[in-house]
């Protein structure tokens, strides 16, 4: 026992001779390695050098539609617009984890209101929409307005601008991870920053979007296409790039 006390008192000792010498010492808690890689960051919302360019406003040569074919949606003026009944587009690549820079404009002729006005959705991996809608003075559902994960996360705040007016979304997404028997390991997370305002911070989402029912998982590929939504809406999109995370 006495051997084992003053064993004890030895490391404890050296623990705070240790102590000691790093509060002395700064370069003791400097770590060198790795070095993060310089990106370039984009004047404005202009993508970083390392950003993959999925529409830069001069035609869809990363988008087709559902069926692999041509994208049909109405390119004009450095955006693109949903062309009603034409479907969803969707990406040729596939991504996981990343953050995503999405422009959206609502339409400037007002029809319809609550779910009917302005809506269209970003779905991530084409399974859980990030909601776009004309909640600008348009009253809806709180887990299906702008910046909400539809029907799972209400957002922080309501920023939407006038319609007609530019908007930015600027998501961070970690994928989820899926166990061989199809089991959860951990669930899809998203952060949405609307028009620079923090609307969804790191929220675990709780399966596939459903319209009606809960949302439940099942596996799926790590890389999936990113689906934006045709809801017979006039939405339009620009200036949207990528980074792999
Ligand atoms: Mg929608």
């Amino acid at each position: 026992m006495k051997k084992f006390l003053s064993l004890a008192a030895i490391a404890l000792s050296s623990c705070l001779f240790l102590n000691a010498q790093q509060q002395k010492n700064p370069e003791s808690t400097e770590i060198w390695e790795p070095v993060p890689p310089v990106v370039t960051p984009g004047e404005g919302t202009q993508a970083p050098s390392d950003a993959i360019i999925l529409f830069d406003g001069k035609n869809l040569d990363q988008w087709q539609n559902s069926k692999g074919a041509a994208a049909e949606w109405t390119l004009a003026e450095g955006a693109v617009t949903v062309k009603p009944q034409t479907g969803t587009i969707q990406t040729k690549r596939g991504f996981g984890d990343c953050q995503l820079h999405v422009e959206f404009r609502e339409p400037t002729v007002i029809t319809g209101d609550g779910q009917g006005r302005g809506n269209s959705g970003i779905f991530l991996q084409g399974l859980y929409e990030v909601q776009v809608l004309d909640c600008y003075n348009n009253k809806t559902y709180s887990n299906g307005q702008t910046a909400s994960l539809y029907k799972q996360h209400i957002p922080l705040i309501n920023a939407c601008k006038k319609p007609g007016e530019w908007q930015t979304y600027d998501i961070i997404y970690t994928a989820p991870r899926f166990g061989e028997s199809g089991r959860v390991i951990t669930p899809g997370y998203v952060t949405i920053i609307h028009n620079g305002v923090l609307a969804q911070n790191h929220v675990a989402l709780w399966g596939t979007t459903e319209y009606i029912g809960s949302p439940k998982y099942s596996k799926h590929d790590l890389k999936l296409p990113i689906v934006l939504q045709d809801h017979g809406n006039l939405v339009s999109f620009r200036n949207i790039w990528i980074r792999e995370l």
